[in-house]
């Protein structure tokens, strides 16, 4: 979805590229935002901004994003191109993608990593089980400290490679083989249509019910 959004100009502190075409920008955090929301991002005032999730914690003093570079589109392959003093057009935070101190379960595909990672540093990870979906061993961004804090509670699944401390198979499989699903705890679910739908499907099959899933599609 792209939004006509009021813009403010910010200045790139630095960008880090943390796998093949997968970025980590970052600014001065300009405003207060609750983990889970998104900013618009682009390169001009004028021009339609794309939408990103905040990777970081609310309380940080800068603010992450992770982005892939998608090399047809418009922005992506120029936000890649930015150095450190650059200016880029960024939104206010909005939206209601947003998690709480309960138990419940974070499941991402790709960067749809990105809100849990938000949250994970805000400190919201009481009972947190968090499933992510990638390809190879170089697709779960932030593992470190999320291995470290979660532990057994953290479960990356890897489709295309036998990736060590990982399940073999798409997040899918995962779910589809565990025998009970909590059906009074949250899921929150971000990433490509084709894995929320997917994975809201199994969620349903095994009883969880539907108000308790809670999405955010990347497109
Ligand atoms: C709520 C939300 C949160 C998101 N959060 C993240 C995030 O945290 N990280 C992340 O990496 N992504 C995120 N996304 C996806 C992101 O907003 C962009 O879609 C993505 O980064 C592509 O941007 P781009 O400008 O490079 O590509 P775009 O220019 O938007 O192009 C995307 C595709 O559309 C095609 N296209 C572009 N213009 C046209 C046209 N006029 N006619 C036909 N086809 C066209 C291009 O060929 C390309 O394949 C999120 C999306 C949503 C909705």
């Amino acid at each position: 979805m792209k939004k006509k959004l009021n813009l403010t100009k910010v200045k790139v502190l630095r960008q880090r590229e943390i796998a093949p075409g997968v970025f980590v920008l970052s600014f001065m955090r300009p405003w207060d935002f609750v983990a889970g929301q998104v900013v618009g991002l682009s390169g001009s005032e004028t021009e339609e901004a794309r939408l990103y999730s905040i990777a970081s914690g609310e309380l940080d003093d800068e603010v992450d994003i992770l982005y892939n570079i998608n090399p047809e589109g418009r922005l992506t392959p120029w936000m890649a191109r930015l150095n450190t003093a650059d200016s880029l057009w960024v939104s206010e935070p909005f939206g209601t993608f947003t998690s709480n101190g309960e138990p419940g379960w974070w499941i991402a595909s790709g960067t749809g990593i990105a809100p849990f990672r938000s949250m994970f540093r805000t400190g919201l990870t009481n009972g947190k089980k968090l499933l992510h979906g990638g390809r190879d061993s170089q697709s779960f961004y932030f593992s470190d400290s999320f291995e470290e804090v979660l532990g057994e509670n953290y479960v990356r699944c890897c489709s295309r490679q036998v990736c060590p401390h990982a399940f073999h198979g798409r997040l899918t499989q995962y779910l589809e083989g565990l025998e009970h699903l909590p059906a009074d705890e949250k899921y929150y679910l971000c990433g490509s249509a084709e894995m929320v739908v997917d994975v809201r499907d199994i969620l349903i099959n095994k009883g969880v019910p539907f108000d308790n899933i809670i999405s955010e599609i990347y497109f």
